[in-house]
């Protein structure tokens, strides 16, 4: 009884061909993850020699560096989603470009969303680098710093959803809060930049710490108008 109702809020009616992908995608994301993390983890008492500090240091600066990636990441694909295409664009239309486009719409949306529907496009996406950096063979005698940045990136892409939900929620647990206040996720107050229109800056969407960055540089509207400048060549060609 209790696996049927299990399998009605995985798959709740009517059924959706695209929410079993997304069941299938958190699945096998979570067993890579597992997996990727167990056998690079198995090759490190191999490096550790006479300095364990020295490694413990290396791993943290490599979790900073996936970890501001990540925020890096967030706001890249977020500012696609926002900037080309609409809802009709043939394949990623309305999987992929109309929860963006509604989310402006609707910020508090999100925060209906259950953990499915919620990370299910992310590990989608991030899957073929994930089995990637788990199946590529590894080379003898050096540890796969290269590869395990990529798994600790798709990880903190994994947790942004989750923290911009949590960015949208009205009485997030004071742990959350705390994080955010913090600023070591996404703070409300800081995500409401990009909320006011026209909603062309502040992408971010990990911890935002990139934002004030991208923002001075112009970094965002320089792709855009470089795309622009790029399909008008095309068009024209
Ligand atoms: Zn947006
Ligand atoms: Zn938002």
């Amino acid at each position: 009884m209790r696996s049927m109702n299990f399998l009605r809020i995985l798959f709740p009616s009517p059924f959706k061909i695209h929410r079993l992908v997304e069941v299938l995608s958190i699945f096998l994301f979570l067993l890579f993850c597992g997996l990727s993390i167990y056998k690079f983890g198995k090759f490190l008492p191999e490096f550790i020699n006479d300095s364990p500090w020295i490694l413990l240091a290396q791993i943290v600066v490599l979790l900073l560096i996936s970890y501001i990636t990540a925020d890096f990441f967030s706001g890249f694909v977020h500012f696609l989603g926002d900037s080309f295409g609409n809802e009709n664009t043939p394949y990623i239309g309305p999987a992929f470009i109309f929860p963006f486009r509604d989310h402006h719409v609707d910020p508090k949306g999100i925060t209906r969303h259950d953990f499915v529907e919620t990370n299910g496009n992310n590990c989608l996406v991030s899957l073929p680098i994930l089995l990637y950096c788990f199946f590529a063979p590894i080379e003898a005698g050096v540890f796969p710093w290269g590869r395990t940045f990529w798994i600790f990136v798709l990880i903190g892409i994994f947790f942004t959803n989750q923290i911009h939900k949590w960015a949208h929620q009205d009485n997030p647990t004071r742990f959350i809060r705390f994080m955010q206040r913090k600023r070591w996720i996404l703070s409300p107050e800081h995500h409401q930049v990009h909320h006011t229109r026209p909603y062309d800056t502040y992408f971010c969407i990990t911890t935002g710490w990139l934002n004030p960055i991208l923002h001075k540089i112009g970094f965002f509207p320089t792709i855009k108008k470089f795309v622009h400048s790029l399909l008008t060549f095309v068009r024209l060609g």
